[in-house]
């Protein structure tokens, strides 16, 4: 029996900052017309698709959106790409989703390439773009590094070429192997309902998906009853490299999950709604999610912010159970995607629940982040950074306490500006040289904390009761 030792597509994945170019750079290598398609022009969904180049080798690209909600998809464990492409406009640089995609490319220790988008602007600067990458920690080949980077117009096809050749170029060095004949090793990386029953896209990374076959992942398990691949047409085996559309899985697996064979079909209950025993307190926002499909679901879950309780969450139109269940909870129903029939809109209405349905991730999210700087929020203590200084490879936080207090192994949500970057735990507060439990209102202290996210003097650390 063969094993492994046979060459297959590489399965590339694009990143970078949302509008940096990716949807039309992968339309650009697809030749097909996604962007213009797009609600709002984001990739909201996660397909897979295979181009040949024009030395007849197969490329897999994972139409990951960059958008950060998706990155809990990002998250799973399982590992599907072997290269990445991160994606960085010249004209705009550095930004901040730019920088948690290079976290998720180290995190998950695969080979990358810089693609620097958009030169054919006349605002492009590669120069100083480079320059800001080299400060994230990026070398490049030619300037004592080792990352290829390659400039390139989605407008113009220029450099369209060299990052396909360098894309090969690196999968040859890697030496992806894999074998048909090897055992079955897929990933989902979407997931819908169809006419014909449940619908999950994967991309096979080993062995085969063959009609009739029976396949189980995350607990749910089918027999294969078609195969269709990216291009719609029906297919009867998905070999390694693969992007493939699987119909005869009894449920939906989770976005991420591994496929594998199974010897035997097991029945599952409907498992499409998420029933969860959360207690609602006074004055928490709350909220019943409904998405047409998995993978967008999985993402916004994993993105929701973590003062606000989502009471139930489901795939598929919103229902009557919905309306009573955010009437009894006190929770707005958020759809994206999802249907609303006519009678549960107006069941809504007499019970006086808000249904409210988005077509774009983000204005959801943005309303979502509205509601909560509405809430009353209790700040317990403020403190400024005041200055910035080394200590053991990290950066500790000079800052003036300028309301309240702040307390060591607390959770502290740091802001720049309007903005929040995000929440850090204390693990060290110092004043002077003696480590403190807390500093009080005009007090001065050092504070370390996890995770490291990049501070500037200015910037505001809030401490919030719960
Ligand atoms: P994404 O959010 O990263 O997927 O970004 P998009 O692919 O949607 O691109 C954002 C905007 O930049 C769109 O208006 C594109 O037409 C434009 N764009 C993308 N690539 C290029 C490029 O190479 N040159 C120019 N001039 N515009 C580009």
């Amino acid at each position: 029996m063969k094993k492994n030792n046979e060459k297959r597509p590489p399965i590339v994945t694009v990143l970078g900052h949302v509008d940096h170019g990716k949807t039309t750079l992968l339309d650009v290598l697809r030749k097909t017309n996604v962007a213009s398609r797009e609600a709002g022009g984001i990739t909201q969904k996660i397909g897979a698709s295979q181009i040949t180049t024009k030395a007849g080798k197969k490329i897999t690209f994972i139409d990951t959106p960059g958008h950060e909600i998706f990155s809990g998809m990002r998250k799973r464990g399982v590992k599907l790409a072997d290269i990445a492409i991160l994606v960085v406009a010249a004209d705009d640089g550095v930004a901040p989703q730019t920088r948690e995609a290079i976290k998720v490319i180290n995190e998950a220790k695969i080979p990358f390439i810089v693609a620097l988008t958009k030169i054919d602007l006349p605002t492009a600067s590669t120069e100083s773009t480079v320059g800001q990458l080299e400060k994230e920690g990026i070398f490049f080949e030619g300037r004592g590094g080792q990352t290829p980077k390659v400039e390139l117009s989605a407008k113009s096809g220029q450099g369209i070429d060299s990052l396909l050749e360098l894309i090969i170029l690196l999968s040859e060095v890697s030496e992806i192997g894999a074998s048909p004949d090897s055992a079955l090793e897929a990933v989902v990386v979407e997931t819908n309902k169809g006419k014909g029953g449940p619908l999950v896209n994967a991309v096979v990374r080993n062995g085969k998906i063959a009609f009739g076959d029976v396949v189980l992942s995350d607990g749910v398990s089918g027999k294969v009853k078609a195969l269709t691949n990216d291009k719609g047409e029906s297919i009867k085996e998905a070999l390694p490299g693969d992007p493939v559309q699987i119909l005869g899985f009894e449920n939906l697996p989770g976005v991420g999950s591994l496929i594998i064979h199974s010897n035997k079909v097991v029945k599952s209950d409907e498992k499409t709604t998420t029933r969860t025993s959360i207690v609602v307190e006074k004055g928490q926002l709350a909220f019943i999610i409904k998405t047409e499909n998995a993978g967008a679901m999985e993402a916004i879950l994993a993105s929701m912010p973590k003062d606000v309780v989502v009471v139930t969450s489901g795939i598929g139109d919103v229902s009557e159970g919905d309306v009573f269940t955010a009437k009894a909870s006190g929770a707005r129903v958020f759809t994206f995607e999802s249907k609303i029939p006519s009678g549960v809109a107006k069941l809504a209405e007499t019970e006086g629940v808000e249904v409210k349905a988005f077509r774009i991730v983000y204005e959801m999210f943005k309303e979502i982040e509205e509601l909560v700087a509405l809430g009353k929020e209790n700040v317990l203590g403020r403190a400024e950074v005041v200055a910035s200084f080394p200590f053991n490879n990290k950066k500790v936080a000079g800052s003036k306490i300028s309301s309240g207090k702040i307390m060591k192994s607390t959770s502290l949500r740091l802001m720049r500006g309007e903005k929040e970057l995000g929440m850090v735990k204390v693990i060290s507060l110092r004043k002077g040289k003696d480590e403190v439990l807390e500093a009080k209102e005009g007090e001065e202290c050092g504070i370390l904390f996890v995770p490291q996210l990049d501070f500037e003097v200015g910037d505001v650390l809030l401490s919030i009761a719960k």
